[in-house]
């Protein structure tokens, strides 16, 4: 990234920050723009921030963000190595009996959202895109994505050169005994997928498509 594109990708940070393109905005304490290093060949892109994103600012700083750091230390990756941010930048959530729970973001939600990530995308120009979710996967990989059969895949994309699916470290945080071991280890192994492919895109470069 050179100046110029730095300074571009600061605007659009400035400008995401007080969006008010859609109703979440009524509701969201902060907006998730996404952190770490904008320069890297690696983009993860998770769902949407739930109640300790909301408010903190940051992106995957709750529980689930816990294991993803831990699938990422089993990679050798940390958060500097990588940007992460999410299909949408403001929390979801429904009142209920008095109490806030997280929704999945609403088709129209996800559109009106969708000009910041894609100007995410091509201000970092990332090499790889892994996506943790079936929602992000449906975005970025294409629509009828189906996590289960194809979890763990190298797609290209018209966002990157190559793009990944992982289960989310949420959906894993919700299994127990067995099946959370087996669901941290596959988003591991999906997880140094994608980084073998950042290894493979530098070998032989190409520009994105986007
Ligand atoms: N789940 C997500 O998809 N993103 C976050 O930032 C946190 C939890």
């Amino acid at each position: 990234m050179n100046a110029a594109t730095m300074q571009e990708f600061e605007e659009l940070r400035g400008e995401c920050v007080v969006c008010t393109k859609c109703p979440l905005s009524e509701t969201r304490r902060n907006v998730v723009f996404g952190e770490g290093n904008p320069e890297s060949p690696l983009m993860i892109v998770g769902e949407g921030p739930g109640e300790t994103e909301d408010k903190t600012g940051r992106p995957f700083v709750g529980r689930a963000g816990a294991l993803l750091d831990e699938a990422l230390a089993a990679c050798k990756i940390g958060r500097q190595h990588v940007f992460i941010c999410n299909v949408v930048k403001c929390r979801a959530c429904i009142i209920e009996n008095g109490s806030i729970r997280n929704r999945p973001p609403s088709i129209p939600e996800i559109a009106a959202c969708t000009p910041w990530l894609e100007k995410q995308i091509e201000l970092i120009k990332p090499a790889v895109i892994l996506s943790l979710g079936a929602p992000s996967a449906k975005f970025i990989i294409k629509k009828d994505f189906r996590m289960t059969q194809e979890r763990g895949i190298v797609f290209p994309t018209r966002y990157a050169r190559f793009a990944v699916a992982a289960l989310h470290p949420a959906y894993i945080l919700r299994q127990a005994g067995q099946p959370f071991e087996e669901g941290k280890a596959m988003l591991v192994a999906d997880i140094e997928t994608a980084r073998k492919q950042v290894i493979e895109a530098k070998k032989a470069p190409k520009l994105s498509l986007f």
